[in-house]
This record gives structure tokens, C-alpha cells and sequence, in this order.
């Protein structure tokens, strides 16, 4: 090899490595990959309350947008698989974690948000908070709160770091709304489901949320993370997703630094 090929060569290397740097499928190495199409920041002082399963209104999206929600993790058997999947589709989806699991799989936790998806909450052991008194509800929400944040950081702080809470079952109480919209933390519901809790085969899963989404056309949809079935549909649901235009948007609570989490 002569000196000039070699000089030549490697030139040649370097454009090609900037090239791979400044594109934008440098950030998502399949190339027809699902993406996230753009990142929505909630402001619970606006909006207070999501979900048109438990509220009037809900999130600002357009025609064929959706939000990917995961309650009832951290759950490991189940989330490696999901992480590895919206990881291959880069797509960024929100966890609304329990406390107790959160406590006892801290790596996980910090993994899921070290992927870039949204850490949300859902307290402590998924009681049923409306048949609690509001200061024991208030107690269980909390004590995940705090799970959650030490997991993450390393402090048992019961002011959440990104302020969406989910209630177990959609189960609430005025006295409970109130309490959160009085800390600034946004209550999430959900426009559609999965119904993920019945056991079902993973072709029957997708067959039933892919009805549901194009009769909705849009909208906060609930899994469950923990749920073997929806961990195995996942993949398929993707792609019908791609296939069929949907565009995922992923959300952030307002005032977050978003500086690594360019749409892709
Ligand atoms: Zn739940």
C-alpha cells in the first residue's frame, strides 16, 4: 500500500465516520426502525389530569400519535425483553414503576431511565387506594415515590422527580386528586388498553389492541410490563404500529432537560 493510497484511504475513512456521525441513523442503528417522533413535555399545572378512561380530556395529540405507558414494573424476566425491544424499534415509552419491586431491583431502574424512557409512579404495593383513608392513600403514594427516587438517585424524597402518577385499578378519590394537583403531580389514565390482565396468547393480544387503537385512531395506551404476553407481542405490535403510520411520541415532564433526547 503506498503512502498516497493510505493517506487517501484514511481520509476517506474520516469523512465517512463524520457522515455516520452527523446522521441522524447514527442515533438508531435500524434503519427502518419505528422511532419516536417527537417528545411532548406535560405540565401538570395545565394538565392536571390525562386519560379518557377516567377524565374528559387528555393528552394534545394529533391523528395517529401514540404514548407507549408500562405499569407494574420493574419486573426483570419481562423487562429486559421489552427494554430490548423498543430499544431495536428506538422507541421511548413511559414506566409507571411500584415502589416495593422499584426497591428491590434498583439497577433496573436505573437502566430503564438510563435508556432514555420516563420513570413514573404507582405506588408502593398497588393497593386500592380507594378504599384507604386519604392519609394512609396518601402514605402508599408516597412510600413509592420515595422507593422509586432513591432507586434512582439515591434519595428517599417524596417529591418525584418526574411528577406523573398513575392510581392501581384507576381507582380514585377526590380527596386524592386534590392532593396531587395541590404537589403539581399530574394523574395519568389512559385512552386505551390492552386488557393485558386476562390471560390471552400473545396473537390474540395484538389482535385486540390493534382493533381498539384503529377504532381510536390515537391515544395514551396502557401494558403491563410484567405480563409475559405483552412482553411477547410487543415486536409485532411495533411493526404493525410502523406499518400502519402511527408515530410515537414520548413524554417528559416540563422544565426536563431534553438536550439527549432528540426525536429519532
Ligand atoms: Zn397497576
Amino acid at each position: 500500500m503506498t503512502r498516497n493510497f493510505s493517506a487517501a484511504l484514511c481520509s476517506t475513512v474520516a469523512a465517512w465516520m463524520t457522515l455516520i456521525a452527523a446522521a441522524p441513523a447514527a442515533e438508531c442503528p435500524r434503519k427502518d426502525a419505528l422511532g419516536t417522533s417527537r417528545i411532548l413535555a406535560v405540565d401538570p399545572a395545565t394538565t392536571p389530569r390525562v386519560g379518557l378512561k377516567s377524565f374528559p380530556q387528555t393528552l394534545p395529540l394529533a391523528d395517529h400519535e401514540v404514548v407507549l405507558t408500562f405499569d407494574d414494573g420493574p419486573w426483570p424476566a419481562t423487562d429486559r425483553r421489552i427494554l430490548a425491544v423498543l430499544a431495536q424499534e428506538c422507541v421511548r415509552a413511559t414506566f409507571f414503576l411500584i415502589g416495593k419491586p422499584a426497591s428491590e431491583h434498583p439497577e433496573l431502574v436505573r437502566r430503564i431511565a438510563a435508556e432514555g424512557h420516563t420513570i413514573a409512579h404507582h405506588t408502593w404495593t398497588h393497593h386500592n387506594l380507594k378504599y384507604m383513608k386519604p392519609e394512609a392513600a396518601i402514605g402508599e403514594i408516597d412510600k413509592g415515590i420515595a422507593a422509586v427516587e432513591t432507586a434512582l438517585h439515591g434519595k428517599a424524597t417524596t417529591t418525584p422527580s418526574t411528577p406523573f402518577f398513575r392510581f392501581p385499578f384507576f381507582e380514585m378519590t377526590p380527596a386524592t386528586l386534590d392532593a396531587l394537583q395541590n404537589r403539581g403531580i399530574a394523574v395519568f389514565g389512559a385512552d386505551l388498553w390492552a386488557s393485558d390482565w386476562n390471560p390471552m396468547t400473545p396473537a390474540q393480544q395484538l389482535k385486540l389492541l390493534t382493533e381498539r387503537l384503529q377504532v381510536a385512531r390515537k391515544g395514551i395506551i396502557l401494558l403491563h410490563d410484567p405480563k409475559a404476553q405483552t412482553a411477547a407481542m410487543l415486536p409485532a405490535f411495533l411493526r404493525w404500529l410502523r406499518d400502519n403510520r402511527y408515530r410515537v411520541v414520548h413524554l417528559v415532564p416540563a422544565g426536563a432537560k431534553t438536550v439527549s433526547d432528540k426525536p429519532q
